[in-house]
């Protein structure tokens, strides 16, 4: 439940949806994603067939959900947005396809969380836009065959090796978003906050930009509670100034680390002397699941230098002994 956590938390709804930028652009940064997807919509529409599957992966906050609005609106089309864990039932994902109009997208986040039943319906729906459905019980059952509409099914998920090999290949489009660098997160903070009306100077932004930890949600929550503090007690200008004692009241890291960060790396230090360690003993050592620690954690620590992949497992760097005032030993 920490501020800086990449994940969609109740506060960031509100905004969420004026924040969102609706044409591919408006949204910052991700310039290979966005060379190949203008292509891939341009080609599609000249052709006016739907597009292809997409599948986006990448840490929580990065703008998945947001792409997939964008294609639909470029694309012209409607959307239908659920997640892997709100379909329980094969029946669930039936009603959906069945309701789906011709070319729209349908977009299911987190899709690796889809149960293995639920999941089957998908394939013959992805590849022949068919839907198989068992007719009756023993041995008189018998399989029919649905024509549904062609559609475009949108998949989020944080890494694309969560997904099994019969829905991975199921996708003509795989694009990878990564966390975003200083530059993009700052043009994110300034944009939105001319869509809230706050007045921020850059040096401001770049403050907040520092702690956001790659990821727009993060910039956006922060730049939030910055202007509240902004307005009360400043004369309510984002200055360099009022953006570091803003965030050092709300004990924001300088590197918007947070207590997950420090622990995966203390641990690492103090327990396996900086490391080469594997993945498995640093989940077991910290208590964090696997997948969290790959997909949430380390993207982050990796992008700011604070930890190396080597062959023989992960190294904390002089970098990080350096933030965490620890004495590094050369040898
Ligand atoms: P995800 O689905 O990957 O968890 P979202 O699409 O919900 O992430 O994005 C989180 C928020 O960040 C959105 O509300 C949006 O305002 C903002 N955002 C994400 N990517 C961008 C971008 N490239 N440019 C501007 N704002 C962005």
């Amino acid at each position: 439940n920490r501020i800086v956590a990449g994940s969609l938390r109740v506060e960031d709804a509100e905004n969420d949806i004026s924040l969102r930028p609706k044409w591919i652009d408006e949204y910052i940064g991700q310039d290979k994603v966005k060379r190949k997807l203008n292509i891939f919509i341009r080609a599609a529409k000249e052709r006016r067939e739907p597009l292809d599957h997409v599948l986006l992966y990448g840490p929580p906050g990065l703008g998945k959900t947001t792409l997939a609005n964008i294609i639909a609106n470029e694309m012209g089309v409607n959307i239908r947005v659920t997640s892997g864990p709100a379909i329980e039932r094969p029946g669930d994902l039936a009603s959906i396809l069945t309701n789906l109009a011709e070319d729209d997208v349908l977009f299911i986040d987190e899709i690796h969380r889809l149960n293995r039943s639920v999941e089957e319906i998908l394939y013959p729906a992805m590849e022949d836009f068919a839907l198989d459905i068992i007719i009756g019980k023993g041995p008189s059952a018998r399989s029919v065959r649905l024509d549904l509409s062609k559609f475009t099914l949108i998949g989020a998920t944080t890494r694309a090796g969560l997904l099994t090999s019969p829905l991975r290949d199921r996708f003509g489009v795989i694009l990878n978003l990564d966390l975003y660098d200083m530059e993009d997160l700052m043009k994110i903070i300034e944009r939105s906050a001319g869509i809230l009306n706050i007045k921020i100077e850059s040096k401001g932004a770049l403050e907040i930009a520092k702690r956001s930890r790659g990821t727009p949600r993060i910039a956006n929550r922060l730049l939030k509670r910055v202007r509240d503090y902004a307005q009360v007690v400043e004369d309510g200008i984002i200055t360099e100034e009022v953006a570091k004692s803003a965030l050092k009241m709300l004990e924001i890291d300088e590197l918007g680390l947070d207590n997950v960060d420090k622990k995966i790396i203390l641990t690492m230090i103090e327990n396996f002397c900086g490391g080469p360690v594997g993945l498995d003993t640093i989940s077991a050592a910290t208590g964090e699941e696997k997948t969290t620690i790959e997909d949430v954690y380390e993207p982050y620590l990796l992008q700011i230098g604070f930890i190396n992949r080597t062959p023989r497992g992960r190294i904390v760097t002089k970098k990080a002994y350096a933030h965490f005032n620890i004495p590094y030993d050369e040898e």
